[in-house]
């Protein structure tokens, strides 16, 4: 047997980080960014009036009331605007460039004027002085050409693309989302909802990996339940390859006499025993020199636990994230058992109850059996116990390994 650390790095020694991607902005939501984007734009672009109003020299209307003829009209997207000659006003809308000779906006509520849809007056009153810079939103005032915008390892959220695309950008270098394969194996499996009949049982991990997949940012590609049949798996997985940048594979990597992943794959793959419970039983590899292998065990518990254990490492290293989460702590809220010489993962409800930390109890009262799927609904973390701890008492300090 090796050690969770000794597997994981063996697993991430092999894995590299998708090459950048330039992709429309309208693509990048949920991708991370691969370089830093700096403004191409100011933001504002051009110094513009920030309401509905007219222009004038501040120092025309700081004997208000005043009434000043009006020498045109600018509205948002004028390109040209009429500039304010001395003594005079140019009615102007919001987002509309202020006009030369204008260093002020007087608010249309601050006129005679009425708001709205009106005809350009020949001449407006203003009824109370502004300031210099009033109501005028500056070139630049946010962003300067050149200032970073995003970093490089940004997730790109809405806020973030439109960020992007204010300062000039219509396309983004983004870590791409990877494909990832998801393919269960038995030949007691049943699709979702139908009756297996005897001896049979429901697919549930095709589901569950393709969540997990999800949840980790990558994109699922549901190959679906392929029976103990050797042949049938690596034609399957064949014609998967060229249109996935991982796989994970169910079912089928332990000592049984239909063990169909590791007869399939054996030649291509390793297999290993791996110090932890659930989830001893692992295989992984990179087929076509291109596409990492999770080969897990097909018990939903050994599944969930080994996703987040050496998968999800694995697929953050794709997405050219940091591969490792920190882990956190736990007090045990009740006794548990644990195997000596293997490290427990126990998946755990969290219980705040106003201890220095929070406090966790198993989310199947069955303990750590790995077939207990029902059970896994309530689970929100891993507990995490060490090797050499083979009993935990209540208060008993654990790891915490936390997946959102
Ligand atoms: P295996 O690793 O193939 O020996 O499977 C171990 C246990 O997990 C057996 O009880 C299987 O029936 C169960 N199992 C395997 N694959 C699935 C699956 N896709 N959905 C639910 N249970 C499964
Ligand atoms: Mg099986």
């Amino acid at each position: 047997m090796i050690t969770v650390e000794e597997y994981q790095e063996s697993v991430l020694a092999r894995v590299e980080p998708l090459a950048p991607r330039r992709v429309p902005v309208a693509q990048a939501h949920g991708l991370h960014l691969a370089e830093d984007v700096t403004a191409v734009l100011a933001v504002p672009p051009f110094t513009n009036s920030a309401m509905d109003g007219f222009a004038v020299r501040a120092a025309d209307v700081s004997g208000a009331p005043v009434s000043l003829p009006v020498a045109g009209d600018v509205p948002a997207g004028t390109t040209h605007p009429v500039a304010v000659p001395p003594g005079g006003a140019v009615r102007i809308m919001t987002g509309a460039p202020l006009p030369a000779g204008a260093d002020a906006v007087v608010p249309v509520e601050l006129t005679d004027q009425p708001p709205g849809a009106v005809v350009l007056p020949p001449a407006v009153e203003v009824r109370r002085a502004v300031a210099v810079g009033a109501h005028v939103r500056s070139a630049g005032e946010d962003v300067r050409p050149g200032d970073t915008v995003l970093a490089a390892g940004t997730l790109l959220g809405a806020t973030q693309l439109s960020a992007a695309v204010s300062a000039g950008h219509g396309e983004l270098l983004v870590r791409p989302r990877p494909r990832v394969g998801v393919l269960a194996t038995g030949d007691e499996l049943c699709p979702p909802g139908t009756d297996p009949g005897p001896g049979r049982i429901p697919d549930s991990n095709s589901v569950l990996v393709a969540g997990l997949v999800r949840e980790a940012g990558c994109e699922p590609v549901v190959l679906g339940a392929v029976g103990d049949d050797p042949e049938r798996l690596s034609e399957v997985v064949a014609a998967a390859l060229p249109g996935i940048d991982a796989l994970v594979t169910s079912g089928g990597v332990s000592v049984g006499t239909k063990d169909v992943v590791k007869a399939a794959l054996a030649d291509r793959i390793g297999f290993t025993k791996v110090a932890m419970q659930p989830g001893k039983p692992q295989g992984f590899g990179v087929l076509d020199g291109r596409v990492p292998v999770f080969a897990l065990p097909g018990n939903p518990v050994s599944v969930l636990v080994s996703f987040h254990v050496h998968v999800a490492p694995g697929l953050r290293r794709l997405l050219g994230l940091p591969a490792r989460l920190p882990l956190a702590r736990a007090r045990a809220a009740v006794a548990w058992r644990c195997p000596a010489g293997r490290r427990q993962f126990v998946p755990v409800v969290l219980e705040d109850d106003g201890v220095d930390l929070p406090s966790v109890r198993p989310a199947s009262a069955g303990g750590s059996a790995s077939h207990l799927v029902a059970s896994l609904a309530a689970a929100e973390a891993l507990a995490v116990v060490a090797e050499d701890v083979d009993a935990v008492a209540p208060g008993d300090e654990v790891g915490l390994l936390r997946w959102s």
